[in-house]
């Protein structure tokens, strides 16, 4: 009997021929017409509903599906909507399972409420839902759908736990019937295909478009070829000089992942990044970065420049895992380096998944004597309750606030509050991303410390870096 429920569970029950085959089998098997029935439902209810939420699985998604677009009841217009819980893995693994299973389950809940009656919700994968909406008016129909889920998650989700609420990031990919597929194989595909491009593209609801195909397998092609790519040495560093503004004269230097897979192919960070932080290989990949840096700090020193500070991007990621600071701690030893003249540099992001974490790893990093910068600064939420518990050095405002700062004076004021709020924090301050002569001329009358952006200089290799230095 379980052998056939196994058996039932682990196959994909697509087409009713199917079901019906296997149904036979297990009546057969069993003869005995009452048993036949308690399997029947148990069956059932294994292979059509998600145990933990008590909603449809993909097995009843896909018989509704079936349903919806075939025959009579043929809705017109369908939209399909795949919720994913971008971070729900971090939660995860930072507060277990336990609390993962209620963040689930709560999910599940927030959804239900949104949704009308007719509609269908079904969890689909570890951390994705989907949503079937029949009779669909328009595009824009689903998209009202999409805005209002996203709103739902922009505050944070309460758990049993004694711990703080939790935000969920969620991304929403769409696709709609019948112009995303007449066939549900098709139409589940490329409703997965859109919430990939969610997930991680630059808009977090994101509508299925012919060109997907294309993009997945070319991130495919990068992610199979990152995972040799530190063996190959294919990585090398750049370093950006950051300017002290009242005196013109550079007062460090950040570092700057860069990745050539061959001799005339250049990936952007922003491209590859995301995908060393998706698979784990951050961490090794955080660390040659971190010892690279280190090497050429010696080697300016050798070159008998005065010691320089040198910036380090960490990720989140790199953050969230044991043994994180252990592994600095031995590389700055190692190296026989001070470690006053590095910075390591996070954004506010890290602060939204395990805020007290992150606190307690960033001062465990300060402890070493590395200074602690906060990158991005203003491009994401962040509590400021959050940033005040933790001593800053630094805090780097967004290029965002700079571009466009001549034709804006809003943002000019923005701009002024940040600074002050920095000085309030006891950080020093930098701004990101200068690029012209009149956004120098503005930044004159604001009080910032140093300037970080092509104004000055593009990211440099290091023979370039030292030209600059002697200049
Ligand atoms: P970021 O940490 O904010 O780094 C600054 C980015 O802004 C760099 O882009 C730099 O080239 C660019 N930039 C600086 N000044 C200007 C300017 O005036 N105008 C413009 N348009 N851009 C300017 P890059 O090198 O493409 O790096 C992108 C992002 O990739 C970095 O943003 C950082 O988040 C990430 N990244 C780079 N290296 C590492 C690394 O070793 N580890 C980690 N975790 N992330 C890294
Ligand atoms: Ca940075
Ligand atoms: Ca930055």
């Amino acid at each position: 009997g379980m052998l056939v429920v196994e058996y039932y569970e682990r196959n994909d029950l697509r087409t009713n021929a199917n079901r019906q085959y296997v149904l036979q089998i297990i009546a057969n098997m069993l003869g005995d017409i009452k048993k036949k029935i308690d399997y029947e439902n148990r069956v059932h209810r294994y292979a059509f509903y998600d145990t933990k939420t008590a909603l449809a699985n993909r097995n009843l998604l896909n018989y509704e599906l079936e349903r919806l677009t075939e025959g009579e009841a043929g809705s017109t217009r369908i939209a399909l909507l795949n919720v994913e819980l971008i971070n729900f893995r971090t939660i995860n693994n930072t507060y277990g399972h336990n609390v993962g299973d209620q963040i689930i389950v709560k999910v599940a809940e927030i959804l239900e409420k949104l949704v009308e009656d007719k509609d269908m919700i079904a969890r689909s994968g570890t951390s994705q839902f989907i949503l079937v909406i029949p009779n669909l008016r328009d595009r824009e129909h689903a998209l009202t759908y999409a805005n209002e889920i996203m709103e739902a998650f922009s505050r944070p989700v309460a758990t049993h736990q004694d711990i703080e609420a939790l935000f969920i990031d969620i991304s929403i990919g769409i696709a709609l019937y019948p112009e995303d597929g007449r066939k549900v194989d098709l139409l589940l595909r490329n409703v997965d295909l859109a919430g990939y491009n969610a997930r991680f593209g630059n808009n977090r609801i994101t509508f299925f478009s012919e060109q997907m195909q294309e993009y997945i397998s070319d991130n495919t092609t990068l992610t199979n070829r990152l995972f040799d790519a530190l063996k190959r040495k294919e990585f090398f560093l750049e370093f950006q000089p950051q300017v002290n503004f009242a005196i013109e004269q550079v007062a460090g230097a950040e570092a700057l992942l860069r990745w050539a897979p061959t001799a005339n192919e250049r990936i952007s960070p922003g491209q590859f990044i995301p995908i060393l932080e998706q698979t784990g290989l951050i961490h090794d990949v955080g660390l040659w970065v971190l010892e690279k840096t280190l090497e050429t700090h010696l080697d300016f020193i050798k070159k008998g420049f005065p010691p320089l500070r040198f910036s380090i991007n960490i990720s989140i990621i790199q953050l969230q895992r044991d043994g994180f600071v252990d592994s600095v701690a031995k590389l700055l030893q190692d190296y026989g380096v001070d470690p006053q003249y590095f910075e390591l540099e996070v954004t506010e992001s890290a602060f939204s998944v395990d805020p007290l974490r992150t606190v307690t790893t960033l001062r465990q990093l300060k402890e070493l004597g590395v200074k602690i910068a906060i990158d991005d600064f203003g491009k994401g939420y962040s509590s400021l309750q959050r940033l005040y518990l933790l001593p800053i050095d630094r805090i780097k405002i967004d290029k965002s606030f700079v571009d466009d700062i001549e034709h804006d004076d809003r943002k000019a004021n923005m701009l002024g509050m940040i600074i002050l709020f920095s000085r309030l924090l006891k950080a020093q301050v930098t701004v990101e991303g200068v690029e012209t002569k009149q956004q120098i001329d503005l930044l004159k009358n604001y009080n910032c410390d140093e300037i970080q952006g092509f104004y000055y200089s593009r990211p440099l290799a290091p023979p370039l870096l030292e030209e600059f230095l002697t200049k």
